[in-house]
This record gives C-alpha cells, sequence and structure tokens, in this order.
C-alpha cells in the first residue's frame, strides 16, 4: 500500500509551516499592520507595497478551469525547476536516499539531488530512447524515492509510449514525476487526467514553453493533496511574486493564442525537420514530439563552433552517451530557422 507518511523524510513529519497572520485571517478587515509593509506604496510605478498570495489562489482557479484539476491537487513553483528541487528536499535523505533517472534527460534532476547530498541511480534509455521498464524495476530499492519520467523527453525530444509510463508509474514504490515541460508539443492528453488513478504520480508542467513565458519563472505540480500539502509546508511563504501572478492570470484569459503558437511551433519543426533532411552535413534528424530537433551532423563540435561565430547559438549535445554527435535546436521563426539553414549550406 502507498503511504506517503512512510515516504516523506522523518523530521518533516511534525514541522510547521511558516504562518502569516493572513493565513487565519478571514474577516473583512481593511487596515493591515500585520506583515511590515511598506504603508505609503511603492518606489517603482506599481502597487507592490503589500505581499503577494501565498497561496496564489486566483491562479490556481483558472489553472484548475483550464485542466481539469482541482486547486487543491496544483502547486506553482519559481519555474518546474523549484517544485522538481522541494521534492528531493522533501523525499530523500541526504548520504541515504537517490532519485532514479533515465538519461540522457533533463539535467536539473541531476544537479538538485547533487544539491542535497542525495545518490543518482542512471537507467540510460534504451538507444531508440525508450525507457527500460524492466532495468527501472531491477535497478530500484527501497532508498529509491524518485523516480523522473521525462516525456517528451530532453534531449531526445520524444514522447514516450503510454503503456511504458504507465508501468514506470504503477510499479515504482515512490514518487513517480512525469516531468511534462513539453506536452503541449505532442498532441496527446496530459497525464494530469490520470491523477485520481495513482496515488504517487506527480505532473509538472510550465509557462516557460507553450505559454511562452519563460521569463516570468512560473512552473506548476499536480498530485494529490497529501503530495501538495507536504510542497506547500517547505515551499519559501511567497515564492510567486506578484507581477507573476498578475501576468499569469493575463495569459490564463489568452488560450488561444497560446494555441495558435502551438500550432505555428509544431509547423516550423517540420519545416525544420524537412529541410535539416536535406543537408548533407546531417545524418539523421530524430523525431520529436516537443518546441526541439535533435539533429546528429558530421563534425558536430566544429559546426556548433562555426555556428556560434556565425552569430546562431544551438545546444551541443555531441558528448552526451546516446547522443554522440548531435546538436539540440529550439524551434525559431521561420526567419530564424532560414538564417540556420542558409548558415549550414555556407559550412
Ligand atoms: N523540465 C524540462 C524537461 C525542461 O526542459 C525544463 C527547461 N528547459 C524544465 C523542466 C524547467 O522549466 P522551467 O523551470 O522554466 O519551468
Amino acid at each position: 500500500m502507498f503511504d506517503i507518511n512512510q515516504l516523506i523524510r522523518p523530521h518533516l513529519r511534525d514541522l510547521k509551516p511558516y504562518s502569516s497572520a493572513r493565513d487565519e485571517f478571514s474577516g473583512d478587515a481593511k487596515i493591515f499592520l500585520d506583515a511590515n509593509e511598506n504603508p505609503l506604496g511603492s518606489a517603482g510605478d506599481t502597487t507592490l507595497n503589500r505581499y503577494p498570495d501565498p497561496y496564489q489562489r486566483k491562479v490556481k482557479e483558472k489553472v484548475s478551469e483550464l485542466t481539469d484539476v482541482p486547486a487543491k491537487n496544483i502547486f506553482l513553483g519559481n519555474g518546474s525547476d523549484e517544485p522538481i528541487d522541494l521534492l528531493v528536499r522533501a523525499f530523500c535523505r541526504p548520504a541515504q536516499d537517490s532519485i532514479l533517472i533515465m538519461p540522457p534527460t533533463y539535467g536539473m534532476y541531476e544537479v538538485s539531488a547533487g544539491i542535497h547530498d542525495t545518490g543518482i541511480v542512471r537507467v540510460p534509455l534504451r538507444p531508440d530512447f525508450t525507457p527500460d521498464v524492466e532495468a527501472v524495476k531491477v535497478a530500484t530499492t527501497p532508498e529509491t524515492k524518485l523516480l523522473f519520467i521525462c516525456t517528451p523527453n530532453n534531449p531526445t525530444g520524444n514522447d514516450f509510449g503510454t503503456a511504458e509510463v504507465e508501468r514506470l508509474v504503477r510499479e515504482f514504490p515512490g514518487i513517480a514525476v512525469v516531468d511534462e515541460a513539453y506536452v503541449d508539443f505532442c498532441g496527446r492528453e496530459s497525464w494530469t487526467s490520470r491523477l485520481s488513478e495513482f496515488p504517487n504520480l506527480v505532473v509538472l508542467r510550465t509557462f516557460s514553453k507553450a505559454w511562452g513565458m519563460a521569463g516570468l519563472r512560473l512552473g506548476m505540480a499536480f498530485a494529490s493533496e497529501e503530495i501538495i500539502e507536504i510542497l506547500n509546508k517547505i515551499k519559501p511563504p511567497y515564492n510567486i511574486n506578484e507581477l507573476a501572478q498578475i501576468e499569469a492570470l493575463k495569459a490564463l484569459e489568452n488560450g488561444e493564442k497560446m494555441k495558435a503558437m502551438v500550432a505555428e511551433i509544431i509547423e516550423e519543426r517540420s519545416f525544420l525537420e524537412e529541410e535539416f533532411g536535406k543537408l548533407s552535413l546531417v545524418e539523421h534528424v530524430f523525431p520529436s514530439d516537443s518546441n526541439f530537433i535533435l539533429a546528429k551532423v558530421d563534425k558536430a563540435d566544429a559546426v556548433y563552433d562555426y555556428l556560434v561565430n556565425a552569430g546562431i547559438v544551438v545546444r551541443n549535445r555531441s558528448r552526451v552517451r546516446l547522443c554522440e554527435g548531435s546538436l539540440r535546436v529550439t524551434v525559431g521563426t521561420r526567419e530564424e530557422n532560414l538564417a540556420l539553414i542558409g548558415a549550414l549550406k555556407n559550412i
């Protein structure tokens, strides 16, 4: 039986979180002299003299409407990097526990584990970039507290099969984190629709990709009420600033714009894949379900340097295991993509 109280680090069970007077406040006070704010206003040109809502209730209500996930099952973080970090802190005892990752994958899982002195169990993807479910099972011990499943995966770009992800989540005894930063570009339904089936499932999503708000720093974690409570307990009190909450609410009213941008990016991705396929220095373009493509190119390091000199920065993944000789390229505007293709033709 999955028991979150057995999984959480023991010293956190009875931790009293930070609380402000306004957490309990439910009357209709008009004068707030509880939080040592500046009563006169703000030195900036906005009214930012008050602390923001620590639980971002308005933003969560709106996210709830759009995702059909109740607000009590939503956590908002300073980017999705924040919930990644908080999950490691909540569940992994330093020097004793570990996370399990399936490289090549997103780099922050390892960094967060490293910061917290937590072990890292690596079960590489198969050469076709699919998860090795059996090997994950074999590598899992009672100390393996978190499993990170990045799908669509960064940097390989592919979405894992539903059946494989389901087996991974179902069979993992700890918390299974499905990182869906790129889900909007892959066309399938989000795993948030299946939260109630899996008490150990955390789904991560972000405003940084499809919503086009990487500069805002806003990420989302969806999970059981118990897991969300744990994240709330250990987060910094005002982790989402007032401007981020205001801008997120505005963006969430613009769902149609987000969808139009996603459609355009997917179209540009096809264009880039096609054009890359025609270049003689490109040996292989891996299929992508994301807003980037991974391409194996002849003399990747030299091509990377050449592009940097031409003022074009891509991601050099040529030394990453299973991605040897590959560059990762974010889908740009048509103009940017043409500039990239033009530069590659000139080599
Ligand atoms: N997950 C994945 C798979 C990513 O690629 C990234 C960013 N590149 C993130 C999470 C973090 O996104 P953010 O903190 O901007 O929400």
